[in-house]
């Protein structure tokens, strides 16, 4: 819960760019989530930046959701302030080979304007939803193409609402589906990426085959989270979790899809602690059939409702660990 005092200089800074006891399950891909005690939408940089300072001035936690698509919110929500940053979401061609993108910016917004400027490079970007911030974040890619291959420099607040120096790719510590190294609760505004100059058309068509390739072997017509698990060296998670018999799997409404197996799907209703559930199914499952320990790839936030949906083994125990490093 918000204090009564901090609710007012919330509302003061942001009036309507605020809102307090917001179910995340309207912001999540998954549509699982309790409340987030304070959800907050800056207008601008500048905006975001003050509230950083407030929140750090009163003791407010603050976390970054992006397009909620690849998090997993338990039911007990997200104590203080989360922040969306959908008005950060301007696009520019800086160079003739670069483009500077706000943080906000969704998956499709950027692919947009790379066809309508004619310029290649990021159609890979294009079936994988989210925003900036987030690709960043979890080092967004699809097969041997990653978000780290583009960049050239990120732009960062630190939690106290300082801007802090550039960061150009070399001081990026970039790894599969993470970028580790930032300071703990800086907030990802901006990005310089690389593109090349090419023909509108190639550009469309290449993402056209692109999600032609993703719509046949993906459930795109229910809310999941993307991949739970990273694939592990030289194998791929879905396999493994297929090859234990897993498809179809249930917890409650949650399912290990059946049209791909490192997929949970929530056929409505479903709890966090059902998912947590399949997860760990499939974890221990793979482990005792094949000595390999997945590693998950979704990040779990917020509190659990009750203590048997909190932390139980191994598994939730390093997704929890994953979860709070963001
Ligand atoms: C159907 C489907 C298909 C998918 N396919 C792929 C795929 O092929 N490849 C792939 O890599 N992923 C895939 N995903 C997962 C997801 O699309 C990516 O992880 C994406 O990068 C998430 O972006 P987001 O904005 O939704 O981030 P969120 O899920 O909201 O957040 C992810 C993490 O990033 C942090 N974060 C977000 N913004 C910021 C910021 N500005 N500053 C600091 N931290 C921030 C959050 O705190 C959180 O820890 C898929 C998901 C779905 C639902």
């Amino acid at each position: 819960m918000i204090a009564s005092a901090d609710r007012d200089a919330l509302v003061s800074l942001l009036a309507d760019r605020v809102e307090f006891g917001v179910p995340l399950a309207r912001h999540t891909s998954l549509r699982i989530g309790g409340p987030a005690d304070a959800l907050a939408t800056p207008a601008d940089r500048d905006e975001l930046a003050r509230l950083l300072a407030l929140c750090h001035a009163r003791g407010l936690p603050t976390r970054v959701l992006g397009a909620g698509f690849n998090v997993l919110v338990r039911e007990g929500g997200l104590r203080g302030v989360v922040l969306r940053l959908k008005k950060l979401r301007g696009i520019e061609r800086t160079e003739p080979d670069a483009i500077h993108v706000e943080a906000g910016a969704s998956h499709s917004t950027i692919t947009r304007f790379c066809v309508t400027h004619g310029l290649a490079g990021l159609e890979f970007g294009a079936g994988i939803p989210g925003t900036l911030g987030g690709w960043l974040a979890m080092n967004a890619g699809i097969g041997s193409r990653e978000l780290k291959d583009v960049v050239r420099e990120i732009e960062l607040l630190d939690r106290t609402g300082r801007t802090l120096p550039p960061r150009g790719r070399a001081e990026l510590d970039f790894r599969y589906r993470a970028l580790d190294g930032l300071p703990e609760g800086a907030v990802l505004v901006a990005a310089t990426l690389a593109v090349t100059p090419s023909e509108r058309e190639a550009v469309q068509a290449e993402i056209d085959r692109l999600l032609a390739r993703r719509q046949a072997t993906q459930p795109t017509d229910v809310p999941s989270c993307g991949s739970v698990f990273r694939n592990p060296p030289g194998d791929f998670a879905g396999r493994l979790i297929e090859a234990a018999g897993l498809k179809g799997a249930r917890e409650g409404a949650a399912e290990i899809s059946t049209v791909h197996a490192n997929f949970i799907v929530n056929h409505g209703g479903a709890t966090a602690r059902d998912v947590l559930r399949l997860i760990e199914r499939a974890r221990e499952t793979v482990a005792r059939a094949t000595g390999i320990e997945l590693e998950p790839e979704v990040r779990v936030l917020g509190e659990a409702v009750d203590p048997d949906d909190a932390v139980d083994g191994a598994g939730t125990a390093a997704l929890s660990r994953e979860g709070d490093r963001s």
